[in-house]
């Protein structure tokens, strides 16, 4: 978790300040919590690295869809869009705004 710059990263110190859903530790490290600044869920692995392999990947995506499709009846997607802090792997469900049809 260390790294070059001297900015602790966010997400390896991740601190519950707002819902946490689940906790996984296998087949690896991982939670599912609500994201401070978005206030939608996001799932965070516990290792400081920005990729996924598939595998892992499917396994995160799903544990955090059944929290979205309980959350979001109405339909929900995947934003792997890492804007803020690109060398962690995280991922949000985002609800569809009440404009958006369904395709
Ligand atoms: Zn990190
Ligand atoms: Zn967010």
């Amino acid at each position: 978790m260390a790294s070059s710059d001297d900015k602790p990263c966010e997400l390896c110190e991740l601190i519950p300040s707002t819902t946490w859903y689940a906790e996984y530790d296998e087949p690896f490290r991982f939670t599912i919590l609500d994201c401070d600044s978005c206030d939608v869920p996001m799932a965070v692995i516990g290792k400081h690295k920005s990729s996924l392999t598939e595998e892992e990947s499917r396994v995160v995506q799903a544990a955090l869809g059944k929290i979205a499709d309980e959350k979001y009846p109405q339909g929900w997607v995947f934003d792997d869009n890492m804007r803020q802090i690109p060398d962690h792997y995280h991922i949000h469900a985002r609800p569809y705004p009440p404009w958006w049809k369904k395709p």
